[in-house]
């Protein structure tokens, strides 16, 4: 058994469990598995969340006021004075240059650890006190033989700890580990590379993130370990797009003026120049055998729709099938509705599969799509992703699906192998889109149509509530519509200070705007109902809809031209944005107003943001900062591997960078045979194991 063990830590690797290092043994592994540490290479990569520099010990006699210093020096007495307004515990301490007063701050806990004839190092502030040196609160460390501490132990990385593996003894179980490193770890790039990349070795970089000698070297190390950590990411992404484009393929489509003409002549205005853009793009990648993977990004209402029809078209017009799918059932029947209005007199077969569809009818109708009757199939990703069958499906269209990651869209086009278009409207801040969309190419329409209002946003103050109510009131006279959004459809107890929807509904049509109509919408009415509610609101014959965030996508009511969002600080940012969309469709001014009772700051900023701009990206920037990287860019959640060290952020350069090199490496050599590429996948392999389907490429 001990021989074992011997063996097993002769042979050092990085693979090797973290129980066989010196030091840890069985019950230390066990609490280093809840670390997250399983092996030498995740302890390895358990890196300092901060470091200390500590200066070199000086003399009490060179130690000069205002400034930090390191003494080495022995206790002569000690005293605490309890009396005091603050309790101090005081030391003096001496060397051979001199005397120097130490004093800490309600220090009892130093009595019993601090007494004369010990030696200390003290590492702080110097101040006068009296006209005399002295340190207060610095750092110190009781220096003795026996065991064996010394000024390392304060300087250095410093880990996240638990009560059961402190600090040091994470550090006295790294130390030597790192001395075996230039064994342990393997070069991914020659000097060439690294020297046109500024990037330090690997070793290096893994020797100083733990124990920077300075400040420098500590910045070049993580400079080296964040490249790599997203090379790594970004390989992944770039391997997968290549196994996409070469080893599935799609039918091609083929263009002529003919079919282009055909296609904008359902359009009853003229194209804007974003949208040729876009059209000319999908265009180019639908005519080729490799399938078509591209992200589709522009604000609300800035013409996607059109773009995606262009597309479906296209694809018809080589007989093709279409499947269109949308996040929620409003949202499809809303996309049917506007492609009937495009498509009236045409002879494309259209049909919208709905939830509340069922037995022989539904039946019936999967049947003519299974046929290819069908040529476009419009309805929820839930039901398109079940059970339907297509005779020839070339080309899908995904709307508003920004919170789909890389493997939920590798899932969708796992049976046959149609060209793909996502749509979103989520303004999607260039580190995502090279991250969680970084397999996609993009196509961004980034100006709106021409004729659309100006929306105004203002910020309503509890007491101006009936003044708001009686603008809306003379806007509803002149026939324009409005929309009431709540954070819930129901109040709850003891939360009865948020406004819901249904309470405020029967407020709202009876109270406030009797002679209104004024109807109510949400997401757990049946399906049939909303569509009729919808439908209604579409044709003007209500006045105001009293809803929840069911209305956040893709609604399309040019007449609309009013929003009161209530308990807008419930909102996220992206999410107000959203809503706001909905108005401002039209050529007529529109006015959104924003309720909220909170006195949360991070709420109000968002507030103010929504009251400043209309910006799309402005807004996401402004979210990304007032969230913090964490929330919204868990990579986890885009099915991508967690970040250890960097952050899509705050390293945006070198995620730039290290994208570069992985596209251009797969270029090179993309199944990554060639020997000097052999580390490289080896990492690969190890740290992402199958969760990017690499295991594949063999
Ligand atoms: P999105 O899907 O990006 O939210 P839509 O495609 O639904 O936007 O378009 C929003 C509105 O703008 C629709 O009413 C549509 O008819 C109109 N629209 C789209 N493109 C143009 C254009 N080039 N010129 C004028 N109006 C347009
Ligand atoms: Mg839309």
């Amino acid at each position: 058994m001990i021989e074992e063990t011997n063996n097993i830590q002769n042979k050092i690797e990085l693979s090797m469990p973290v129980q066989y290092i010196k030091g840890v043994g069985p019950a230390r592994a066990k609490v280093f598995s809840q670390l997250g540490v399983e092996t030498l290479g995740d302890l390895l990569e358990y890196f300092p969340r901060d470091w200390n520099f500590l200066p070199d010990p000086i003399k009490i006699n060179q130690m000069q006021p205002k400034k930090e210093a390191a003494i080495i020096a022995m206790v002569e007495s000690i005293d605490y004075q309890s009396f005091r307004r603050q309790p101090l515990f005081e030391a003096l301490v001496s060397d051979e240059t001199g005397i120097c007063r130490i004093v800490w701050f309600h220090g009892s806990y130093l009595r019993n650890q601090i007494e004369p004839g010990q030696i200390i190092f003290a590492y702080g502030k110097v101040n006068l006190y009296k006209h005399q040196i002295q340190l207060a609160n610095p750092k110190f460390l009781i220096l003795d033989e026996e065991n064996s501490k010394s000024p390392e132990d304060l300087s250095g990385g410093i880990y996240p700890a638990t009560k059961d593996l402190s600090n040091r003894q994470i550090k006295r179980i790294i130390k030597p580990v790192l001395e075996t490193i230039d064994e342990l770890v393997e070069e991914f790039f020659d000097k060439s590379f690294l020297k046109h990349n500024i990037l330090i070795s690997r070793n290096d970089a893994f020797k100083w993130i733990h124990q920077p000698p300075d400040d420098k070297k500590l910045s070049k190390a993580k400079r080296r370990l964040k490249h790599d950590e997203l090379f790594l990411m970004q390989l992944g992404l770039a391997l997968r797009r290549y196994k996409m484009q070469h080893f599935s393929s799609a039918t091609a489509c083929n263009y002529s003026d003919e079919i282009d003409s055909r296609i904008r002549k359902r359009f009853p205005f003229l194209l804007t120049e974003d949208q040729n853009n876009s059209i000319s793009e999908i265009i180019e990648d639908m005519g080729k055998q490799i399938p078509m993977n591209r992200l589709l990004q522009g604000d609300v209402g800035s013409g996607k729709t059109v773009v995606a029809l262009y597309a479906a078209l296209l694809a018809i017009a080589n007989k093709m099938q279409v499947a269109i799918m949308a996040p929620t059932e409003i949202l499809a029947g809303q996309h049917f509705l506007s492609i009937e209005r495009y498509l009236k007199n045409s002879q494309v077969k259209r049909t919208l599969i709905t939830g509340g569809l069922s037995g022989k009818k539904r039946s019936e109708l999967l049947e003519t799509v299974k046929n290819g009757d069908i040529d476009i199939v419009i309805g929820t990703v839930a039901l398109l992703q079940n059970d339907i069958e297509f005779q020839n499906l070339g080309l899908v269209v995904i709307d508003e699906q920004h919170k789909f990651g890389v493997e939920q869209r590798a899932e969708l086009r796992k049976q046959t192998s149609p060209h793909c278009l996502v749509m979103t409207a989520t303004p999607i801040p260039r580190t995502l889109a090279m991250t969680a969309f970084g397999d996609l190419d993009v196509s961004i329409i980034s100006h709106c149509p021409p004729g659309r209002g100006k929306i105004i946003t203002r910020r309503v103050e509890p007491e101006n509530r009936q003044k708001a109510y009686e603008f809306i009131r003379e806007r509803l006279r002149a026939k324009k519509q409005a929309y009431f959004v709540y954070p819930r459809i129901t109040s709850i107890e003891q939360n009865g200070d948020i406004k819901a929807a249904t309470d405020e509904w029967v407020n709202l049509s009876k109270n406030v705007f009797p002679e209104f109509k004024v109807e109510l919408l949400h997401g757990q009415m049946k399906s049939e109902k909303k569509q009729e509610i919808m439908s209604e609101f579409r044709k003007g014959k209500i006045d105001a809809l009293v809803s929840t965030v069911v209305i956040e996508v893709g609604v399309d009511v040019p007449n609309a031209t009013i929003m009161v969002i209530e308990g807008a600080d419930r909102f996220g940012l992206a999410q107000l944005h959203q809503l706001r969309g909905r108005i401002g469709r039209g050529e007529a001014k529109s006015y959104c107003f924003l309720f909220s009772e909170s006195d949360n700051e991070i709420a109000n900023s968002r507030l103010d943001v929504m009251t400043r701009t209309n910006d799309g990206f402005e807004i996401a920037e402004s979210d990304l900062r007032l969230r913090g990287p964490g929330e919204m860019f868990s990579t986890r959640q885009h099915g991508l591997p967690d970040l250890k060290i960097a952050n899509i952020i705050d390293d945006y350069e070198l995620l730039v960078m290290a994208r570069k090199n992985a596209f251009e490496l797969v270029n090179k050599d993309p199944m990554l045979i060639k020997s000097e590429h052999k580390n490289i996948r080896k990492e690969l392999l190890h740290k992402f194991g199958d969760t990017l389907g690499l295991a594949d490429i063999a």
